[in-house]
Parts: C-alpha cells; sequence; structure tokens
C-alpha cells in the first residue's frame, strides 16, 4: 500500500481521492462511520458551488467518489503507527498490520463533554450530542442547547422548527456562530437566550426533567424545566495513539502547518486534527489534497 489514511471523515477521504487520482493506492481506516462531523449537519451551505446540500449526503458523495476511484477502506480502529527504519510504517488495528509508505492523520475531533455528575447515564435518556440525530424524539417539548458556536445555534434554530420551547444556554454574551446565524434565532418566538450562564447540574429521575445554569457574573441559579439538552460546547482532538508518532501542541492537535507536514517525514497530517485557526469542511477538503500530494511525492 501507497499511503494508509487514518480517517475517513472529510480530510481523509479527499486525501484518498487525491492518493488514486495521482496513480498510487490508499488505504482508509476509519474507527467508527465514514463522514466524520459534517453528518451530523441538517444545511451544509458553504461549500463553495454546491448551494445547498445535506451532510449526510455530502459524506456519502465523498466516501462513493473515493472508493469508485479505487480507494480501500476498513472499519478498524488504529492503535499504532510504528515507523521502521527505511522510512515506511507499519500501521496496526486489533486485528491487522499494513505496511505502506506514506501515513496520513486525519482523525477529527470528538465532542467535548459537560464533564457533570450523571451525564454518561443520561446519555439517550435526555442528554444528547446531536440535534439532527435526536432532535426528533423532543418533537412538542421543551430543550435546551448549551454553546455558541455555529453548532449550537444551527442546532437551536432546527428545533425551533418542532420543539415548544428551546433555550440557547450560552457562557458569553456574544456568539462565536456566524452573526446572520444568530440574527436567525434570535428573531424565533420559541426561543430564549441565557446568556452569560453554564449547565451546573443535571437534575434527572431515569430521565432528564430539568437543568440547573448558573448566572456567571450574579452566580444566581436558575433551573430550566426540559426533556432535552443538547451539548454543543465544540470538539477536542484524540490523537494520543499518536503521541510518540508525531509532535502534538498542549491541546493534543498535531503539530502541523499550511502544508500538512508534521514532525516525522512520511507523516502528514489533514483536517481538523491538526493546528490550525479555520476548521471547516472546505478546510478540511483542501488539507486533504495537500497532504495526499505531499504523500505520493514522499513515498516516491
Ligand atoms: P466552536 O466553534 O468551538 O464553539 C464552541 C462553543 O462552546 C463556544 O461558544 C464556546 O464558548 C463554548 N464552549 C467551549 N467549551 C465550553 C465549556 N467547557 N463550557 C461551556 N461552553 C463552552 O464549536 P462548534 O460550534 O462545534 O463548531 C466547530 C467548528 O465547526 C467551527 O469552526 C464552526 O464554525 C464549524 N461549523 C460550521 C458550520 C457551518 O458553517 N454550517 C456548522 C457547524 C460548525 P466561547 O465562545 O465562550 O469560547
Amino acid at each position: 500500500m501507497d499511503v494508509v489514511i487514518i480517517g475517513a471523515g472529510t480530510a481523509g477521504l479527499s486525501a484518498a481521492i487525491y492518493v488514486q487520482r495521482a496513480g498510487k493506492s490508499a488505504l482508509v481506516l476509519e474507527g467508527s462511520a465514514y463522514g466524520g462531523q459534517i453528518i451530523n449537519t441538517l444545511d451544509v451551505e458553504n461549500y463553495p458551488g454546491i448551494k445547498h446540500i445535506s451532510g449526510f449526503e455530502f459524506a456519502t458523495g465523498l466516501y462513493e467518489q473515493a472508493v469508485e476511484l479505487g480507494a480501500q477502506v476498513e472499519f478498524e480502529t488504529v492503535l499504532q503507527v510504528e515507523p521502521k527504519e527505511d522510512g515506511t510504517f507499519t500501521v496496526k488495528t486489533a486485528d491487522n498490520a499494513y505496511d505502506c509508505k506514506a501515513v496520513i492523520l486525519a482523525t477529527g475531533v470528538r465532542r467535548r463533554e459537560l464533564g457533570l455528575d450523571k451525564e454518561t447515564e443520561l446519555v439517550g435518556k435526555g442528554v444528547s450530542y446531536c440535534a439532527t440525530c435526536d432532535g426528533a424524539f423532543y418533537k412538542g417539548k421543551d430543550v435546551a442547547v448549551f454553546g455558541g458556536g455555529n453548532t449550537a445555534v444551527e442546532d437551536a434554530e432546527f428545533l425551533t422548527r418542532f420543539c415548544n420551547k428551546i433555550y440557547l444556554i450560552h457562557r458569553r454574551d456574544q456568539f462565536r456562530a456566524d452573526a446572520a446565524e444568530v440574527e436567525k434565532v434570535r428573531e424565533k418566538e420559541n426561543l430564549e437566550m441565557v446568556l452569560n450562564s453554564n449547565v451546573t447540574a443535571l437534575l434527572a429521575e431515569d430521565r432528564l426533567t430539568a437543568v440547573e445554569v448558573t448566572d456567571k457574573n450574579t452566580l444566581e441559579k436558575r433551573v430550566l424545566p426540559v426533556s432535552g439538552l443538547f451539548v454543543a460546547i465544540g470538539q477536542v482532538p484524540s490523537n494520543q495513539a499518536f503521541a510518540d508518532l508525531v509532535e502534538l501542541d498542549e491541546s493534543g492537535y498535531i503539530v502541523a502547518g499550511e502544508d500538512c507536514l508534521t514532525s516525522r517525514p512520511g507523516v502528514f497530517a489533514a483536517g481538523d486534527c491538526r493546528t490550525k485557526k479555520v476548521r471547516q469542511l472546505t478546510t478540511a477538503a483542501a488539507d486533504g489534497a495537500i497532504a495526499a500530494l505531499a504523500a505520493c511525492s514522499y513515498s516516491g
């Protein structure tokens, strides 16, 4: 195998397309489902050249394109990447070891959790990290969304379409989300913004019944009776398996610039898993192309 790509999100699948089209062979290893984060996005309206597409449709298109071009995709979790003396690598999963000339790390990020008591046991019983996946279970109900980025604001907007009341809780009074999206939700009659506040407790019997929020400035506590809480407070990288292979920054992102080069020759980093300012679909796809061409060139 010429290039092993770890991760089948937008960066990884874009890389696979570019590797195959460069006349080299790509193996994509993915621990869960293909598509990465975009699969949970209802509407994608900022990918140049495509006015509107669902995240699922976008991811499926990428996957099919990579496979039709001859990329091999295996659903296995990578445990380790072992560098060899001749500059090639062995990529190990629980069941297999794959030898390759170059590696692209496209591991993305995973959701950040609240870290509150009962959070884990309430997943599927009122606590969710994906409004597009679970929102429909809360038709006609009162729910809360926690976060101030594009995910939180878009989730809140989506839920206003069929939930009774939506509390949008954010720890500041300024949103990180695009201003246009914030304005869209601000106008919704069934949405209330709870700003400068954190979710500080989950109240439950066998399911979530309410969330406690605490105002950051006044320390005043308020109980919001909701049957669902959608947590959208960003993501964290999960690159610990590669800590001995490449340099990671203090937050766990792979240190790599726009050229996708890591601290180790032959290993490239693409997409949200690397140090970068803008984590978007477009930049993930661009990284996939850059890392693929660099990996092809390294593999000779
Ligand atoms: P994000 O932009 O990193 O926003 C995370 C939000 O959670 C921020 O408002 C942050 O607050 C808050 N937060 C972080 N840690 C927290 C904590 N411990 N407790 C409470 N609040 C916390 O994450 P995202 O919204 O998931 O978006 C990720 C990336 O995907 C972004 O680049 C985003 O633009 C992109 N995205 C794009 C689209 C689109 O273009 N259609 C849709 C979704 C996501 P502070 O603001 O105070 O830091």
